[in-house]
């Protein structure tokens, strides 16, 4: 790997640069041992409908679960895999887990839609796409039973070839979401060429609009310019009551946070559900059932 501004021969030393270029290696190294031997895990966090207050969907989010280091944070190994050609193997081990666990919660009664967060690479050529389809067809999966989750900078690098494998997937009945919206360059008519349904106000806006005027306004004036090109809107980063209930006053439709919920482990989520106060009553009644 070649850092980017190799053209100048002559580089100070650096030993914070080397101390992390250390840790990089050494994650590098593992990375490919983690996907295989299963260290990486899933954790779940709800997105909350504000029109029904009840959780209709929930997203998975990748953690390493390292023998020595303990649970390591995405953002720490996600850009690693991008740039060490890992991300196909690890977003196919994130969706078949993801996959499992839907079908899982389906026969108990659970109904709840997942969302998986995709890199750019794995929608620059159909090797990805296909296998989610394929695994869609497999297990016979609902229409919109799974959203896919993608960042602009994964669509401006090449956007016809993102938008002609976009196409694909919508075609084949997955919800397309663009996340993080507003970190990136793109304008929102530039994102409505493609064939997305979802929008998600990145959390930076949201966490502290309330006192802020200026994310007010960006953020009200989002949602509604959202909702006249037909998308749905997802609100992410509500820390406390206020702020969700302002959001669903502007018409927001979903809301995600550590307000609602962090994310949490499987099992873990499954009793938080059970228990909260936004329980779908389609799942209520699923439990007594049972
Ligand atoms: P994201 O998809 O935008 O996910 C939201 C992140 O914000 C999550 O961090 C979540 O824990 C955090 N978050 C949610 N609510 C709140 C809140 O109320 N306050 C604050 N301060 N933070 C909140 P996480 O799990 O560390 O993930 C970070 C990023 O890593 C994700 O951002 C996503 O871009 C990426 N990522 C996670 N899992 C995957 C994956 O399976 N594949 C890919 N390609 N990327 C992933
Ligand atoms: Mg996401
Ligand atoms: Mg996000
Ligand atoms: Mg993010």
């Amino acid at each position: 790997q070649r850092a980017k501004n190799d053209k100048h021969t002559f580089q100070v030393y650096d030993p914070v640069f080397d101390q992390n270029a250390i840790e990089r290696l050494f994650l590098t190294n593992n990375l490919r041992t983690a996907i295989e031997e299963n260290q990486l895990t899933l954790f779940y966090q709800p997105k909350l409908s504000l029109k029904t207050m009840e959780i209709s969907h929930v997203e998975a989010l990748v953690r390493w679960q390292h023998p020595e280091k303990g649970l390591i944070p995405p953002d720490s190994f996600i850009s690693i895999a991008e740039k060490t050609g890992q991300m196909d193997a690890l977003t196919r081990w994130v969706t078949q887990t993801a996959v499992d666990q839907y079908l899982k919660w389906l026969a108990n009664g659970i109904k709840i839609n997942i969302a998986i967060n995709i890199s750019a690479e794995n929608i620059l050529d159909k090797s990805y796409p296909d296998y989610v389809i394929a695994l869609k067809n497999k297990h016979q999966l609902d229409d919109c039973a799974i959203t896919l989750e993608v960042t602009e900078d994964a669509v401006v690098d090449d956007p016809t070839k993102a938008t002609e494998v976009l196409n694909y997937l919508n075609k084949s009945g997955f919800k397309l979401s663009i996340d993080d919206y507003g970190t990136g360059y793109s304008s929102l008519a530039q994102l409505k060429q493609l064939p997305v349904q979802e929008l998600k106000i990145d959390r930076s806006f949201v966490q502290y609009l309330l006192e802020n005027e200026n994310d007010k306004i960006i953020v009200r004036s989002t949602i509604k310019l959202a909702h006249s090109m037909g998308l749905t809107v997802v609100a992410e980063g509500i820390e406390d009551e206020e702020t969700l209930l302002w959001l669903k006053s502007q018409n927001c439709e979903l809301a995600q946070g550590y307000f609602i919920s962090k994310p949490l482990p499987a099992h873990e989520f499954e009793a938080w559900l059970s228990q909260s106060k936004y329980q779908k009553q389609s799942i209520a009644n699923a439990k007594t059932v049972n």
